[in-house]
């Protein structure tokens, strides 16, 4: 039986280790679509154009908002960012889990948009320890340190829109714990129901 497959939000204050987190997940599970966002922010030093982000003008992000190519986008921290919509659709209609890292505005327009989509809020151990992954990863100046750490405690008011959370302490536990998630979620008798409509069901001969 093929489980469901899930679109997948997965959101949290900046540095708690989403990207970390995502990709060590993607290793273990190539057959997974991870979106890869838009954005008028400048690459960091070790980010590459069309695999970190694609990174656009502000004239070329409006393009696409006007398109309508985008299925959600947001301003974060003063830069714009955007879900492409077509590889996503294609995705999800491939059989695959689409995996969207995006911020809390976004996440809450995708389930607006998609009620059957999956909201994963990914928190830190600690605020210290939050503080000290954003210091390490030494990306930020201390000023934009600074800000990302007050948007985070904004971030947090939006838990309550999310279906899980799940603490990124040790990195190994916190990529199991988002596969015991995403297996909970597909195995949700109420999921079942999407193979029916589909004219298969649990107990179609395949
Ligand atoms: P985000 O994508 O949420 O902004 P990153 O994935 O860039 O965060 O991680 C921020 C920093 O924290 C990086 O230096 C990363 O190596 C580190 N990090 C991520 N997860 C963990 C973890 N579980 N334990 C310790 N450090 C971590
Ligand atoms: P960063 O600049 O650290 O890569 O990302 C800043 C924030 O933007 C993070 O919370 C990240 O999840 C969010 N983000 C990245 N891509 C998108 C997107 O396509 N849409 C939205 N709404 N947020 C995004």
């Amino acid at each position: 039986m093929k489980l469901p497959n899930l679109l997948l939000v997965i959101s949290g204050p900046s540095g708690v280790g989403k990207g970390t987190l995502v990709s060590r997940y993607m290793e273990r599970h190539p057959e997974s679509y991870l979106s890869i966002s838009l954005t008028t922010r400048k690459p960091r030093p070790n980010e590459v154009f069309g695999k970190d982000y694609f990174f656009v003008t502000p004239e070329e992000f409006r393009k696409e908002i006007e398109n309508d190519n985008l299925l959600e986008w947001a301003q974060v921290f003063g830069d714009l960012y955007g879900t492409p919509r077509q590889p996503v659709i294609d995705a999800l209609r491939s059989g695959r889990d689409a995996i969207l890292e995006i911020d809390v505005q976004g996440g809450v327009r995708v389930k607006t948009c998609f009620p059957e989509s999956v909201l994963i809020f990914v928190l830190p151990p600690s605020q210290e320890e939050l503080r000290r992954r954003l210091t390490k990863r030494g990306t930020e100046d201390q000023e934009t340190l600074q800000r990302r750490l007050e948007v985070a405690k904004v971030e947090f008011q939006y838990l309550k829109y999310y279906d899980f959370f799940l603490i990124n302490d040790l990195l190994e536990v916190a990529v199991s714990d988002l596969e015991r998630i995403i297996f909970s979620e597909k195995h949700r008798v109420s999921r079942m129901e999407q193979f029916f409509k589909e004219g298969g069901g649990p107990f179609a001969i395949p």
